[in-house]
């Protein structure tokens, strides 16, 4: 007997046929003999629609309110997947995310959990219940709903995973698996029968939106067993993330590549050349709470230097505004910015002993007349930023270019 948590996104819980679907396949694992934990979404364009309802009322909604309303989402989920259960003749209960004290911090759209109280889930599950969670969704120690931010039933997923010391974590979704790329703009992109945490890890930071970031790094500390499946097709492996480099890690050099439409471009022109200048300039950015992905400072030149970072976009209005403050108080000679930018990464833990990965990327861009705007590297993977309507171009090409079709192919440098 096992104790599995299984999480399904929105696409997977989108009508009652679907939720149908789901409870099925609960039923079955339970009566194969283990227990389960169910963590669910909101209904597919449900948590859209809630946002958009709200900015009809606030143009940045209050984040207290707006979580609460969020929230709902999830709970219409639950119940309809107990009622189900209850169908099928298995024993269920439903719990919102306060009602199991999964108690985060107080930073409302984006709060993190600090813990969770398993004991009621324990008991359930003891009393052969299958237990339904809301995703997304927690409370901090004042007793207010927050969110988890986008995407955030997956961590809702692994957490509980990790709380319950669970067997294996599956998170259901509407593709078969972690791909080379997002299968929506590469169609010959390949499912990975294993990726290890390092990439996924970074793929999910770089913007592959099947697993949220912040679930792998659970994932990852608590080394849950983790598994991406379909929703829909029945029977398949799917992607289990990997804790250790095995040989077919190290024969493909690349493992995937990730992209991100959501970033703005930021650069302060003519900046005094002089200590603490970076300081002046992102001290009042991070006061914002706006989190700074790529920085770049130019050589000064005659006593100045330019110095370009890129932001959330959704927070680029902000940014800007902050910027133009400090553009006057230090002294810079101008502040402009892009928005309709986007980031190309490739990642892979073989870039650690092979060198021309960065040669080979920048050359298939080139070949393509993709000019490359900033670029930042770590071990295990390149990013650029390029002209946003070249996106789809750039991960079509540099696919082909380093062979990801095809299983253990070498690289092409
Ligand atoms: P869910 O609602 O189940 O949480 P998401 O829409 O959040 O699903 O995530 C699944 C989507 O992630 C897929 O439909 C796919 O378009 C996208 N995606 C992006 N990168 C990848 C990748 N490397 N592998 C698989 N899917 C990816
Ligand atoms: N419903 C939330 C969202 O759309 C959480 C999730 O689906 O993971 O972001
Ligand atoms: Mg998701």
């Amino acid at each position: 007997m096992a104790l599995i948590v299984q999480k399904y996104g929105g696409t997977s819980v989108g009508d009652p046929e679907r939720i149908m679907n789901v409870a099925r396949r609960v039923a079955r694992f339970q009566s194969q003999g283990h227990q389960v934990v169910v963590v669910v979404s909101a209904m597919s364009g449900e948590t859209n629609r809630l946002i958009a309802l709200a900015k009809s009322i606030q143009a940045n909604p209050d984040p207290r309110e707006l979580d609460v309303m969020i929230s709902t989402g999830e709970q219409v989920t639950i119940a309809l997947l107990a009622m189900a259960l209850k169908e099928l003749g298995v024993k269920a209960k439903s719990y919102t995310g306060a009602q199991v004290r999964i108690v985060t911090d107080n930073a409302h759209t984006k709060a993190r959990i600090l813990s969770i109280d398993e004991n009621s889930i324990r008991a359930d599950l003891n009393d052969g219940h299958a237990v339904v969670v809301a995703g997304f969704q927690g409370v901090d120690e004042n007793g207010n709903i927050t969110t988890l931010g986008r995407g955030g039933s997956d961590t809702t997923g692994v957490a509980l995973a990790a709380a319950l010391k669970a067997d294996e974590c599956q998170i259901y979704t509407d593709v078969d698996g972690v791909y080379t790329t997002d299968p929506r703009i590469v169609p010959e992109a390949r499912r990975l029968e294993t990726i290890t945490f390092e990439e996924m890890l970074e793929l999910a930071s770089l913007g592959s939106k099947v697993l949220q970031i912040r679930s792998v790094e659970f994932a990852g500390k608590y080394k849950v067993k983790l598994r991406v499946l379909s929703s829909f097709e029945e029977g398949g492996d799917g992607t289990l993330i990997t804790f250790e480099d095995d040989d077919n890690m190290e024969k493909a050099i690349i493992s995937g590549i990730a992209f991100n439409r959501d970033e703005a471009k930021i650069t302060v022109l003519g900046a005094p050349d002089k200590p603490g200048i970076a300081y002046q300039i992102l001290g009042p950015v991070a006061e914002a709470n706006i989190d700074v992905d790529m920085i770049i400072q130019n050589v000064g030149a005659d006593g100045s230097t330019d110095f370009t970072f890129t932001v959330h976009r959704n927070e680029y209005a902000k940014a800007i505004d902050i910027l133009k403050n400090v553009q006057a108080h230090i002294g810079a000679r101008e502040v402009s910015g892009d928005d309709k930018i986007a980031k190309v990464s490739v990642v892979g833990v073989g870039m650690r002993s092979h060198v021309g990965i960065a040669s080979a990327m920048f050359r298939t861009l080139a070949e393509e007349g993709i000019n490359i705007q900033m670029i930042s590297t770590s071990e295990i993977k390149i990013s650029v930023v390029i002209d946003e309507k070249y996106l789809e171009l750039a991960v079509r090409v540099l696919h082909k270019a380093f062979n990801l079709e095809q299983s253990g192919a070498p690289v092409l440098i």
